[in-house]
């Protein structure tokens, strides 16, 4: 029999996952990884596509986008360590982190990966006895204020003292390869990514006619924003603008790109399961077995409002509200929300649930994170779990 991909969002094996693997679950669908990162290779042409690991930092996901030739985005020791075990090229690996301890540099270095970010003098400075081996981008900030997450304000220099900040590095002897940056996630235009380039290819030429270092690199960070329950513009449409930015790049330079959201979301979905029901004011209460303290913490920290749905259909729906398992009040995922009358093990469905959901949960009261599974890794794969970290 031919080995195939099956669509491990619909319904029936939802419910197969389920009964294999317990509930809560997170299942990540590894062909679906590949269509975003396809989208985003084909609105993106040229440009080398670094899968940040942090919104989902799952194995699946890292070999999957290695094996489509993808490149990766490193901010932890824990990360390096993850990518180490599965005997990916170093050489593809970038570490972004802005701020890192002595012993970051040195379990990043041992296990091959050469190229770091700093945004200060200080942080500078701190590559100078690694000077043989690591080379730095300078990460430049551009405020967002209107941003949901507005990501320049914790890291990132200001676009006037980059230069500065170059020629310190060039006359510490630090090889310099170019400048990064990051606008905030779920962007909403791509202005901010437009107005990044250009101030960046500004520091390039500049940089580049004081001779303060290689500067063959331009990283324009991540941000690509996914559909939830609001929608976004198309990402072909959404990167138009980029496309245009980058066509002023010089043919010497490697332009790329930090996505994690854009590949993780979209390609996992969260389950959860009715523990139990009370009615209360006239209201249906289900208590699911994930919450805000879990996959949904999202809601709380990514500002992210994914679609859910019940997996049993019908047309009699009732106003309802979907509760966590924690005995904390806050722990509540949805007030009014139309759903059939469930009953204890009926299944809780939230879409677009890859990125900063799991991998930010924790595990209060106990109640232990969603186990994760990923489909669909080979043809004929029906599910997996494996051990994380
Ligand atoms: C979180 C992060 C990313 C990924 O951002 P998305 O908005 O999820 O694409 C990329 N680079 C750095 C440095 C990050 O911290």
């Amino acid at each position: 029999m031919k080995r195939r991909f099956i669509d491990p969002f619909a319904p029936a094996e939802v419910q197969r996952l389920v009964a294999t693997f317990g509930s809560p679950l997170l299942i990540i669908d590894c062909e679906r990884i590949r269509a975003q990162y396809r989208k985003l290779a084909r609105a993106l042409p040229g440009v080398d596509l670094h899968y940040a690991l942090k919104p989902l930092p799952h194995p699946a996901v890292v070999r999957t986008v290695a094996e489509l030739g993808g490149f990766l985005d490193l901010a932890t020791t824990g990360e390096v360590q993850l990518v180490s075990r599965l005997g990916i090229d170093p050489a593809r690996c970038i570490h972004t982190h802005p701020i890192k301890r002595d012993k970051d540099f040195r379990n990043a270095l041992f296990a091959g990966v050469k190229t770091f970010v700093a945004d200060n003098p200080d942080e500078v400075r701190k590559f100078r006895r690694y000077r043989a081996d690591a080379e730095l981008l300078l990460r430049v900030s551009f405020r967002s204020p209107g941003a949901v997450s507005d990501l320049s304000r914790k890291f990132g220099c200001d676009p006037e003292s980059a230069l500065e900040l170059a020629r310190l590095a060039a006359k510490l002897g630090i090889r310099l390869k170019g400048f990064s940056f990051h606008v905030g996630s779920q962007a909403r235009d791509a202005l901010k990514h437009v107005e990044a380039i250009e101030a960046c290819l500004v520091l390039l030429k500049k940089a580049r006619r004081e001779k303060l270092g290689p500067l063959d690199t331009l990283d324009i960070g991540g941000g690509f924003p996914i559909d939830y329950a609001q929608r976004v513009p198309e990402i072909g449409r959404f990167c138009a603008p980029i496309r245009k930015a980058l066509a002023g790049v010089p043919k010497d330079v490697r332009v790329i790109a930090e996505p994690g959201r854009f590949i993780a979301g979209p390609a996992a979905i969260g389950v959860a399961s009715v523990m139990g029901r009370a009615e209360r004011e006239g209201l249906w209460w289900y208590y699911l077995d994930d919450g805000l303290y879990g996959s949904w913490n999202g809601q709380m920290f990514d500002h992210a409002s994914y679609p859910i749905e019940s997996l049993k259909k019908s047309d009699d729906q009732k106003p309802s509200v979907l509760a966590g398992p924690t005995c904390d009040s806050i722990d509540v995922i949805a007030e009014n929300i139309l759903l059939p009358k469930l009953k204890v093990g009926d299944l809780i469905i939230g879409r677009a649930m890859g990125a900063y959901t799991w991998a930010s949960a924790s595990e209060f009261n106990f109640f232990p994170r969603a186990t994760v599974v990923s489909v669909n890794e080979t043809p004929g794969d029906t599910g997996k779990v494996e051990p994380q970290g």
